[in-house]
């Protein structure tokens, strides 16, 4: 494999000697906070400035780097690296454990320029269908058509994802907690087959964060981020992140440098400021999901609910000490069906009525007139998606606050919306 013959020594980074290197034995609370600061010689500025421009005076570094090819290592025009970006993807390396970060305008961008970057036209990758639908449409369709052959299997089902490998396998693509449904496939068990296969295992580690797993030291090759949730945090930035060996990573930055979809300085700046508190807002928000995970099992209107707390068979396999936390999502099926669901989601006060996940404030949504509405109603029942399933993203708020909220909105008297 093509992965096997890059020997050349790669340091960590791209970072300057301005950037603050931290121990990665460190807390993910005080990575998050310090990791990747560029220290400004000139102001001394304590946040990293916003380094809004495209481009950067050409010196003796930078024609070196021209004839050496290290083009990612020095500052010459924004699309190929930009101090910022540095910054931000030295935190998000920091706190995921690894060598090296890309930062991206978007999820999809992560996702998109990562697969091209991995496979060779004619190779096959295994993926599920109960991924992102962005992820799946581009596994679905551009893939197919860029020479790639795609397999779909129920990642809890092991036996399945090795029986679906070809001798052309080249990459495994799965997200460690599925969205809507929230199972938590055995990453390690993945990580087991990939090598069998001599392919490479790459997560999608959205909905858990850094915070609550760090797949690579389970044995993924490289994790990918939509930063539009969990990681920005505030719902005001599309941004994505890979991360992995810095061998890996060259090859995905010299992707995105062609396909395009690197992240501008502003959109840096947001990123690197949402991260600071990552850890705090992601571990009170794995305690409100659990709290309304709990709160609404018990409740006679609710039919189930999805939540990793749950375990059951999605959780099959997964070790829970692999876990810090399973994230601020929870699905339930109202009683009532679709309609029932809707009219409960109008007479609720706190969260807003919109897609998207992770943010401070608190999201509810149903996958199937939103996420899932492409698919067919059979489709959707294929992976768990039933009537009346609600999808609620926790924010930080008080969890008081949200149950109570949850339990009037249900009531059959409650309030009309
Ligand atoms: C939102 C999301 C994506 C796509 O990210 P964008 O930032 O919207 O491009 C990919 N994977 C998962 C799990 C997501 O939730």
């Amino acid at each position: 494999m093509w992965f096997n013959d890059l020997t050349r020594k790669r340091s960590a980074g791209p970072v300057s000697p301005q950037h603050r290197v931290l121990p990665r034995t460190m807390s993910p609370e005080t990575l998050a906070v310090h990791a990747g600061t560029y220290e400004d010689p000139t102001t001394g500025s304590v946040g990293t400035p916003i380094f809004q421009t495209s481009t950067f005076l050409l010196d003796n570094a930078s024609y070196t780097a021209f004839a050496d090819g290290t083009l990612r290592d020095v500052p010459i025009y924004t699309r190929y690296g930009n101090p910022s970006q540095w910054s931000v993807q030295e935190k998000v390396a920091a706190l995921e454990g690894a060598e090296s970060a890309l930062v991206t305008s978007s999820g999809m961008s992560a996702t998109a320029n990562t697969i091209f970057a991995l496979t060779n036209s004619q190779s096959h990758i295994i993926s599920a269908y109960d991924v992102y639908g962005g992820t799946y449409n581009l596994l679905r369709e551009d893939l197919p058509s860029a020479g790639r052959t795609v397999s779909f299997v129920d990642p809890m089902n092991i036996d399945a994802v090795r029986a679906a490998i070809r001798p052309e396998t080249q990459l495994l693509f799965f997200e460690t907690l599925t969205n809507p449904m929230l199972k938590a496939p055995d990453v390690r068990a993945l990580v087991r087959v990939a090598k069998e296969a001599k392919a490479l295992l790459i997560v999608d580690n959205t909905f858990l964060t850094p915070i609550n797993m760090k797949p690579l030291e389970l044995g993924a090759d490289v994790v990918v981020h939509s930063a539009t949730k969990y990681l920005g945090g505030h719902s005001d930035l599309t941004a994505g992140v890979v991360v992995g060996r810095r061998k890996f990573l060259d090859r995905i930055w010299a992707q995105t440098l062609r396909f395009g979809g690197t992240l501008d300085p502003l959109g840096c700046f947001l990123l690197e400021r949402g991260i600071k508190t990552l850890a705090i807002r992601v571990k009170t928000q794995n305690e409100n999901a659990t709290a309304i995970a709990k709160a609404l099992a018990s409740h006679p209107r609710v039919k189930k609910v999805f939540h990793p707390t749950m375990r059951g068979p999605d959780f099959a396999g997964a070790d829970a000490s692999d876990y810090k936390g399973y994230g601020g999502m929870v699905s339930f099926t109202v009683e009532g069906g679709d309609a029932a669901a809707e009219a409960f989601m109008r007479r609720l006060q706190i969260p807003y009525v919109a897609t998207s996940l992770g943010g401070v404030e608190s999201l509810v949504s149903m996958p199937a007139n939103t996420s899932h509405s492409s698919l067919t109603e059979r489709q959707r029942a294929a992976i768990g998606i039933g009537p009346g399933l609600v999808r609620y993203s926790a924010g930080i708020e008080d969890s008081s606050d949200l149950i109570e909220d949850l339990v009037d909105a249900l009531a059959p008297n409650g309030r009309e919306g």
